[in-house]
């Protein structure tokens, strides 16, 4: 985990180069660090810079003076993570009451994180998947293009266990995930590529215990090998809410280098995240089939919640301090993300 690099040397690189082509449009090219607004997007916008159709003639009149305006403003207050307004979501999402995966309230709910990332200027590409019952469920997607292609994917699922109104589990995921895509819709964040993925239809919707993490399973299934081999680790925010401990857990079938740097850097951060192996033959969220594909990932949460699957999971159970914890650090986590975490989460 390498030290962010100064924004402000950035904007120098990029404001120097620029003043060198004698164009002002290549700032713009750059780089991700400074993108127009809403450049962040669910399509995989890749290529633009060679796509570029300036052939400049002979540059006769003198390149124009760099200015300090290049910079959009961006406030310290904007760029952290804020608990309260995570907490909105969290309210906004639970209000809309138990969504089972494939039921009218769960679509209600990925409508909802669709018009709120719009709002932050993404265009959020949404994937309808069939269950084992016939119904639909589908996931919400966007991708933050980073410095690098190695892509770290976030996820949270959308859907609650009848007859719970799910605010622990997990509306707190929903609304940490939502904070965290405001936060880097200015794309000026992380280094690497995100993935931040909205997921339909985690929890088990019959008596089949294997019937679950629908929306996980076909976002894997459908991830082109290049995509697998880019694809740097994966965290499922689930139940971040509530309770005195932090917890990351894998099945400890695939790598478990992921986990590990959560608990080095969460001590780092003051945080003691303590290591449990999850039951089962599947998992117990959606980090399952990317651990199963062999891509480090981890679910992280809080794991002594006592209304776990009923009706009293409501908003007001979920505690703004212990979400606002983890958001915090979930941030600091993936904006230190660099080429050496990424060796290291390979194990290189
Ligand atoms: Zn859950």
């Amino acid at each position: 985990m390498g030290r962010a690099l100064p924004r402000i040397a950035v904007v120098v690189v990029a404001v120097t180069l620029a003043a060198a082509l004698g164009w002002f449009g290549a700032v713009r090219l750059l780089g991700p660090r400074t993108p127009a607004p809403g450049a962040a997007t669910g399509t995989e916008v890749t290529g633009t810079a060679s796509s570029g159709t300036a052939t400049p003639a002979v540059e006769t009149t003198p390149p124009p003076e760099p200015t300090a305006t290049v910079e959009p403003t961006r406030t310290p207050e904007a760029e952290r993570f804020d608990a309260s307004r995570a907490m909105t979501h969290v309210r906004a999402v639970t209000a809309l009451g138990v969504r089972k995966g494939g039921s009218g309230a769960e679509s209600r709910a990925a409508a909802y994180v669709v018009d709120q990332l719009r709002a932050m200027g993404y265009e959020p590409k949404v994937e309808t998947f069939k269950l084992t019952n016939g119904a639909r469920s589908r996931n919400v997607v966007v991708r933050i293009p980073g410095e690098v292609e190695d892509v770290f994917v976030i996820g949270a699922h959308i859907d609650s266990k009848p007859p719970s109104p799910g605010g622990n589990d997990n509306a707190s995921g929903v609304g940490m995930l939502l904070e965290l895509a405001r936060v880097w819709s200015d794309g000026r964040g992380p280094r690497l590529t995100l993935e931040l993925v909205f997921f339909g239809s985690e929890e088990i919707i019959d008596g089949v215990s294997s019937h679950h993490h629908f929306g996980s399973r076909y976002r894997v299934s459908r991830m082109p090998e290049a995509e697998r081999g880019r694809t740097a680790g994966m965290i499922s925010l689930d139940m971040v809410g509530y309770g005195r401990t932090i917890n990351t857990r894998t099945m400890l079938r695939g790598p478990r280098s992921l986990s590990d740097m959560l608990i080095r850097e969460g001590r780092r951060a003051g945080l003691t995240i303590s290591f449990l192996k999850d039951g089962g033959r599947t998992g117990w969220s959606d980090h399952e089939p990317y651990e199963n594909a062999g891509i480090p990932a981890a679910w992280l949460g809080r794991q002594q919640d006592p209304v776990y699957h009923s009706a009293k999971d409501t908003a007001s159970h979920v505690q703004p301090d212990r979400l606002g914890q983890v958001g915090e650090f979930v941030q600091t986590f993936v904006e230190g993300l660099d080429g050496e975490a990424v060796a290291e989460l390979r194990g290189d």
